[in-house]
This record gives C-alpha cells, structure tokens and sequence, in this order.
C-alpha cells in the first residue's frame, strides 16, 4: 500500500486531496463568527437517553461469540474470540483537557468502570478528547496493566506516560495478533490535535479484529472516504460494522472530518457490495459516536433518525441496523 498518507515534511495528512482547513480560522468561522450571522440550532433534548442494564458475559464470552456492549460514544466492549477488548475508551465527566469545561456527558457512561471484565486490549483510534482520555487511560493501565494497547503511529509514549505496559504502533494496514485475534489498522479520513502546535503529528486510524469465527470493524472517528471498500478485501468481510454517525454539523466544516448518517450507511454499502453470503454472517451497521457529548451543531437525538431513515431508503434489512441504547448488549 502506498504512504500517501506520510507528507515527506513529517507528520501526517489525509491522502484523498480535498481537504478543507479545519485550522484556528475555521473554528473561529463556526463558533463566533456563525454564532452571529446564523439562527441557532435548535437545542437538544433535555431528556436523557433511555440506559439499559449491561448484560454481556463475565468473565468471558464463548468463542465463537462476538459480544458487543456499547458505553457510549465511541467506547465499545468488544468480546471476541474468548478477549475481552475496549475501544476508544472515555469513563471520564467532560471530552477534554480539564475537567471544569468542555463538552460534558449527557449519559453517564453505562458500564460502570469496576464492572469491566478483566480488559486484554485497548484500541485507540487517534488523540482527540473525546476518543483518549488522560484519566481513563490511567485507570485502564492501572486496573488492568495486562491489557495490550494498540495505537496509532506516534500515540504509544501517550499511553505509555500514564503506565501502560504494552504499547504498540500501527500504521494503516499494518497488522498485529493478540492472541487469537488479527489486529489490522485502517485508514480514516480525519485528523489529531490535543493542543496548540500538534495538528497531524500522530496518526489516525480505524481497527479490524478478525477472530477465527467473527470479524468486526472499528472506523474510529472518520469522514466518508473511498477505501471502505479496500478494507473489507483486506480485512473482512465483518459481522458487524461499528460506524460515527454523529458530530456532522455544520457541513462546510466537519463533511471532511466526520461522516454524516446517510454516509454512514453508504460506509456500509461499501463494505459490503459484492461479498458473497457467508453462513452465519449478519453484517450489521452498529451507529456509534452520538447522544453521549454535544461536540457540533446538530441536535443530540437527530443522527439516529436520520440513519433509520438512510437506511429504510437504501433498502435494507431493518434488522441489520442496530443504533443501540446506551449500556445495550447484542451477542452475534
Ligand atoms: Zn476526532
Ligand atoms: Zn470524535
């Protein structure tokens, strides 16, 4: 595969060549400048989200199973082939760097912290708050210091200061195995910052896990791209695709950020165009990255409407679509 994606001035970019600028000028545009200029959005609703019960299996599932729990956000439980693994783990108040402002979380996340099975690997998608969180990842490496850490390129001394054990970095397409499982990095179309004067200096990614019986696939955070399909001839085909739905307005800014749902479901249509049937397999499009923070303009309880809508207009099976509650288990 090509480096596109490595500029020879260091760092990293996207390799699809319509970038916007998402640079101080465009945050100003959107949060003081359209602040003035255009009617606000309109508020979100106050009502929580309903939050159910977790009920995935402890300490293990069986392993031919693919069990997956959503806390909110991007944070996923994935049980699969007899590991137990975290995505994009955040059990903290607020997606950023302090604890007194920021977006905060508007549902609690739903697995409790201690009620976490014994976690074997972590996958982090890139540095944003909202996605590595200081203080989870301290409590992580604290309370379950076996967990191996895969990150993308230029995050390991991240996770390593805050006393993970085993950290290791992948570019996109690179593959590595945690026990049973095939581990693959794929590209997104998205970018990195934490702070001032690091724009693009780690990679981002997304994250295949292939277990003898169960694939599934991670985007992480990532606006619509055109190697949805490359990755599943790569890594797939998955049981389940766990894709953003949210954080997509206003367009002029995030369309090259963060997909929409109606692109959400083309993702789906990308990786699964022309893959035969598979006995067993279901394929099912999992909505994430929505109703847990306030991060951009569209009211918080609008991407699953529009993605339930995207989907009945693409013809599919409805229950093939799964926009779980917040804590809902599904075995596959
Ligand atoms: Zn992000
Ligand atoms: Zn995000």
């Amino acid at each position: 595969m090509t480096k596109a994606h490595h500029p020879p001035t260091g760092g990293f970019r996207n390799p699809w060549g319509d970038d916007a600028t998402q640079g101080l000028r465009s945050i100003f545009k959107w949060k003081v400048i359209d602040r003035f200029t255009r009617p606000p959005a309109r508020a979100p609703d106050p009502a929580p989200f309903p939050v159910a019960v977790p009920s995935f299996p402890v300490p293990r599932a069986p392993l031919d199973r693919l069990v997956l729990t959503w806390v909110g956000h991007a944070t996923f439980l994935l049980q699969v082939g007899g590991l137990n693994l975290l995505t994009d783990p955040i059990w903290s108040e607020r997606a950023s760097p302090v604890q007194f402002a920021g977006p905060r979380r508007r549902v609690a996340a739903a697995v409790p912290f201690a009620g976490l099975p014994p976690i074997d690997a972590v996958l982090l998608s890139h540095n944003h708050y909202d996605h590595l969180d200081d203080r989870t990842v301290r409590r992580l490496a604290a309370a379950h210091p076996q967990a191996r850490w895969l990150v993308p390129l230029g995050l390991a001394p991240f996770v390593r200061q805050r006393g993970a054990r085993d950290a290791l970095e992948l570019d996109w397409w690179e593959e590595t195995r945690v026990g049973e499982l095939a581990i693959g990095c794929t590209p997104a179309r998205h970018f990195s910052s934490r702070g001032l004067g690091d724009r693009n200096r780690t990679l981002w990614c997304g994250w295949s896990v292939a277990a003898p019986a169960r694939q599934v696939y991670f985007a992480g955070d990532t606006a619509y791209h055109p190697e949805f399909a490359a990755i599943a001839d790569r890594f797939g085909p998955f049981h389940a695709a766990l894709l953003p739905i949210g954080a997509y307005e206003p367009r002029w800014f995030m369309r090259s950020v963060h997909m929409n749902p109606e692109e959400a479901v083309r993702v789906y249509q990308d990786l699964e165009r022309g893959r035969p049937p598979i006995a067993g397999r279901v394929a099912l499009m999992v909505a994430m990255h929505w109703g847990t923070f306030q991060l951009t303009d569209e009211p918080l309880d609008e991407p699953p409407k529009r993605a339930r809508a995207a989907w009945r207009g693409a013809g599919f099976d409805p229950n093939r679509l799964w926009i779980p509650t917040h804590g809902e288990s599904r075995t596959i």
